[in-house]
């Protein structure tokens, strides 16, 4: 990561110096054209009359700002005495914006220049004033410059051959026509980016370009001599302002973008906001030409713009601290348009520069600036894209790790209710209708289908959805053997689905082998129609759910298992004695609310004792599993049966009177007697006494019906056995 910053930063360096040189070489090959034209003759300006004062230099003529009115300047030229040869002389004037330019003197008049209403005699794009002068001029005519306007401005005058001229005349133009082609092609450029990137940043650098267009032409005074921007000239010097501070508000929030200020340092990107409002406000202001604001307008624009500068500079700064791509080639074209603007200030005292380079050096920095800013401001727009679709991205993968964290929750949630009470045979299809539910909102498919062979002794074929049954029951008729070969490898796959017939792969299935003892089997099979494979996340999942499923089932298994264990007798398999205490409870209860009989058998072998003396323990355990046997067959619904300790047994029959319940005694006791059987080759006869009771309509304690009914018993024994008693109100 560092080294890929040292390598930008490298990069970003090279650039700079790269612009730094051509600049330099732009500015020598410049001066150098020039110095070649200017072979012209010495002008002295005399005294300005008016507001005007002449420069440090003999030759510039300074218009202070907030002057009004006419200044008149005497030219003193001194002409050699063979001046009269040659191409005719020409005075030369930069161009500054003023309202009316002209020489006058010796009875003669030159054409009226002005500014903001270039004529024909201008030129295209031209870069000064041309007087030509009348050839029969000598030494001592007395010609002076009448200059009236109200901006501040800074203009040399040069007598130069008319040819030197046209060379100073086309030079202006190339440079200037080459800022408006940059400048021009830099705003297409940023638009074409728009359409492609869809970053509103691009617009505004559109308007920024277009604005730096503008203004640069305005300040040149081309803007007026186009047709529809010729009326801008109404505004005369409060225009060029405008546009100037309108570049400005469109710029600042440019360099904010770019420099990511809002973030790195929100103080100044407020203030910076501010500003910018600032200098609509301003821009507002020098539109409506308020007289009275006149004066002081020029100085708090320039306070303004230098205002922005600062910031902008600022923000470039600190971009660059923060290693920002091209920040530092912007810091230094920054300081390169300030230099150029001291120069323009300077050069009103000396004459550093030539005037053209002077006029168009700032523009041409400004121009390369801005290139170098849309440069810059395309990789960083690269970079936010590239973080917003990684945080978009790592947004979603979260999302959708959450949303299948709480499916996978919620499948084991639903296992684990649903499951409960379910009987053993439906336990896998519950839990495997389950599986499909919370599977298939999760992972886009066709079909899902557990298909399952002999677990817990059934068949299981789902599908999800129904409409699908068909397909799966296809697949169930033709490839039953491979889907059971991968069930046994255990592993997952997935594998591109074919249909004869028809072209290419119809679909992918994904094979999931269920965790299942062998010899039983099963599967769950993904399908998905086109070529689209499950990525791994997906297998995972299913995977995951299908494990988790396979665990719901064992728990629950285990669970009945177990509660059985608690509730059942080990020997006999009928019920234990504690759960036919609660039963009771629960029936008795219930009879004492609804008014319904309950009646309770109590059985006890005959002789037992004997059985077990004479054919062993083991015998007597066989005895007793063979005697609940035909006891339970002599059982209707909702009649329970329980060993209740020893060689006793206990029916309870809910709903059944006294009557109904002695019948089913004789039923037993008759069953008890008839069971043929056979210990070790040789017949054991078993017989039965039978106790009945039947809830009184006062009795609410369970323990005291089963008590009758152990007395019944007691009765039966003494009535010689093998005989059913039925227990009376009250035992006396
Ligand atoms: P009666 O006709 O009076 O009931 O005679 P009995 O021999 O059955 O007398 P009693 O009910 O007092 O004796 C119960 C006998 O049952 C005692 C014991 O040997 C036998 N017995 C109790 N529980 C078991 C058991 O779990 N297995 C076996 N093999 N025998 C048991
Ligand atoms: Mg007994
Ligand atoms: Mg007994």
């Amino acid at each position: 990561m560092a080294s890929r910053w040292r390598l930008a930063l490298l990069h970003d360096w090279a650039f700079a110096a790269g612009v730094a040189l051509l600049l330099a070489l732009l500015v020598a090959a410049s001066s150098d054209a020039f110095r070649g034209g200017l072979d012209g003759l010495a002008v002295t300006l005399g005294e300005p009359q008016g507001a005007g004062r002449a420069g440090a230099a003999a030759d510039i003529l300074v218009l202070p700002a907030r002057h009004t009115g006419l200044t008149v300047v005497p030219l003193r030229v001194a002409f050699p005495a063979e001046a009269g040869d040659g191409p005719p002389w020409v005075v030369w004037v930069g161009r500054g914006a003023v309202d009316a330019i002209w020489l006058e003197g010796a009875g003669w008049q030159s054409a009226r220049s002005d500014f903001f209403a270039p004529g024909g005699d201008d030129g295209t794009l031209p870069s000064g004033y041309m007087f030509p002068l009348r050839g029969d001029l000598g030494n001592d005519a007395s010609i002076a410059l009448h200059v009236v306007g109200s901006e501040r401005g800074v203009m040399r005058v040069r007598l130069v051959r008319a040819d030197a001229a046209m060379r100073i005349a086309q030079l202006g133009s190339a440079m200037s026509a080459s800022i408006y082609a940059a400048l021009f092609v830099l705003a297409l450029l940023t638009l074409a980016l728009y359409g492609a990137v869809r970053d509103r940043a691009f617009l505004q650098f559109f308007a920024a370009a277009v604005l730096a267009l503008l203004a640069s032409a305005a300040d040149n005074g081309h803007l007026y001599a186009l047709p529809v921007f010729g009326a801008a000239s109404a505004w005369r010097g409060d225009g060029i302002r405008v546009l100037g501070l309108l570049f400005l508000a469109a710029v600042l929030p440019l360099l904010q973008r770019y420099a990511g200020t809002a973030l790195a340092m929100p103080r100044l990107s407020r203030l910076a906001d501010r500003h910018v409002w600032a200098l609509f406000a301003l821009a507002a202001v020098c539109l409506m030409r308020v007289e009275a604001f006149g004066g002081v307008l020029p100085g708090v624009a320039l306070v303004a713009q230098l205002g922005a500068a600062t910031l902008g500079l600022a923000m470039l700064v600190d971009a660059g601290r923060r290693r920002v791509p091209m920040a530092w080639s912007l810091v230094l074209l920054f300081a390169l348009v300030a230099v150029a603007s001291l120069v323009i200030e300077f050069v009103a005292h000396g004459r550093w520069l030539d005037p053209v380079w002077l006029r168009y050096g700032g523009q041409l920095v400004l121009a390369f600036a801005a290139a170098v800013l849309a440069v810059g401001l395309v990789s960083r727009v690269g970079q936010y894209r590239d973080q917003r679709d990684r945080d978009r991205i790592a947004r979603a993968e979260s999302e959708t790790r959450m949303r299948r964290e709480a499916a996978r929750a919620d499948l084991n949630a639903a296992l684990q209710t649903a499951l409960r009470g379910v009987p053993d045979t439906d336990l896998a299809w519950t839990a495997y209708r389950l599986l499909l539910e919370h599977l298939v909102p999760q992972v886009p498919v066709a079909f899902a289908a557990v298909l399952s062979r002999g677990h817990g002794g059934r068949d299981i074929d789902i599908v999800v959805p129904q409409a699908s049954k068909a397909a799966v029951d296809a697949i169930v008729s033709g490839r039953l053997l491979p889907l059971k070969r991968q069930a046994a490898n255990g592993i997952p796959l997935q594998q591109p689905v074919t249909v004869e017939g028809q072209h290419g792969v119809v679909a992918m299935e994904a094979v999931l082998p269920l965790a299942i003892r062998a010899p039983a089997w099963g599967v769950l099979l993904l399908q998905r129609t086109g070529g689209d494979s499950f990525n791994a996340a997906e297998l995972a999942l299913a995977g995951e759910f299908a494990r988790a499923t396979q665990v719901g089932i064992e728990h629950a298994r285990a669970a009945v298992a177990l509660q059985r264990s608690a509730e059942l007798d080990a020997l006999t398999g009928t019920f234990n004695r504690r759960t036919i205490d609660q039963w009771l409870g629960r029936g008795v209860a219930e009879s004492v609310r609804s008014g319904q009989p309950i009646s309770v058998l109590f059985i006890d072998l005959d002789r037992f004792k004997a059985i077990n003396d004479r054919h062993g323990h083991g015998c007597g355990d066989a005895c007793l599993r063979a005697v609940s046997k035909v006891l339970h067959s002599a059982l209707t619904e909702g009649d329970l049966l329980g060993r209740y300790g020893g060689e006793e047994f206990i029916v309870v029959l809910p709903g059944r009177g006294g009557a109904a319940a002695r019948a089913i005694g004789e039923e037993m006791r008759l069953a008890v007697e008839c069971l043929v059987f056979e210990w070790e080759g040789q017949r054991v006869q078993l017989t039965a006494s039978v106790g009945v009771a039947t809830r009184l309509s006062d009795e609410d304690l369970p323990a005291s019906l089963v008590e009758r009914a152990d007395k019944a018993v007691y009765a039966a024994k003494h009535g010689g056995r093998n005989s059913v008693h039925v227990a009376p109100a009250v035992f006396s």
